[in-house]
């Protein structure tokens, strides 16, 4: 991760998890991190272990209350929307709650605050670059992952569309698909060795990865060896 140095960096979810290690890891390579996340007491853990990180809570389920937290921004370079929910329910049995939250966070907000920061790189005539994190689930279908899988393949179309119009302003748009990182969200779906097995059994290095902290400032390899 190197040229971040001074950059100006939008991580969302970035309380736990993927987002988190990455607002971390961002801000050690010299980036200004602004890191959104749903929860006051995450944030706060995130900012008591790096204070030069800018913290931003708001719900991104909330079209009018995100579009009020990022007026407070300014002169974003590179936008990461990682944040996403994954609500497991079996086909049959998915829940209008549980498709209109998971569509409104993984995919509707990717679209609005990518509107909103893109719209002010191109006020500013600035160059950029977002990143969807999208994941493998876009491409496989995965039992009781429905609508999360239905999120995540909308989002590489959406993402593709996006690097469409946004290209010609000299904004970068492309995703990333990770398959099972151990995160909360991992753990809640992939801790059950039984149900892990195939997965692992199609992973080359026979293991999910493992995103912690001591592993991100041990290396000086990308994240994208430990996936
Ligand atoms: P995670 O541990 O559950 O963390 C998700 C983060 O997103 C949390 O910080 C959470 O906020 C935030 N978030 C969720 N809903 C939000 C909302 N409505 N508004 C604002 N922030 C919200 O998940 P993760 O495993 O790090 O996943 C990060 C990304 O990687 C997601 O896009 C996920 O789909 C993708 N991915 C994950 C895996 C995996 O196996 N873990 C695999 C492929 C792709 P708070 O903590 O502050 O509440």
């Amino acid at each position: 991760m190197e040229g971040f140095s001074g950059r100006r960096v939008l991580v969302t979810g970035a309380g736990k998890g993927i987002g988190r290690a990455l607002a971390l890891a961002l801000s050690r390579k010299g980036a200004r991190v602004v890191a959104l996340s749903r929860t006051q007491a995450h944030l706060e853990g995130l900012k008591e272990e790096c204070p030069g990180i800018q913290t931003l809570c708001v719900d991104l389920g909330d079209w009018d209350a995100t579009e009020a937290a990022l007026s407070q921004v300014e002169d974003i370079d590179l936008l990461v929307n990682n944040a996403a929910v994954a609500v497991l329910q079996p086909f049959l049995q998915v829940t209008k709650e549980a498709y209109d939250r998971s569509f409104d966070v993984n995919l509707r907000a990717v679209l609005q605050v990518s509107q909103i920061i893109a719209q002010k790189m191109i006020a500013r005539g600035a160059r950029g670059a977002i990143v969807n994190v999208s994941s493998q689930a876009s491409h496989r279908a995965l039992k009781d992952h429905t609508v999360y899988c239905a999120t995540k393949s909308a989002l590489d179309m959406l993402t593709k569309s996006m690097a469409l119009e946004l290209g010609p302003y000299g904004i970068r748009v492309n995703s990333v698909n990770p398959t099972v990182v151990m995160t909360d969200m991992g753990r809640l779906n992939w801790t059950d060795p039984e149900k892990a097995r195939p997965m692992i059994s199609r992973i080359p290095l026979g293991r999910f990865a493992d995103i912690t902290h001591q592993l991100w400032s041990r290396s000086r390899r990308t994240p994208s060896a430990y996936v």
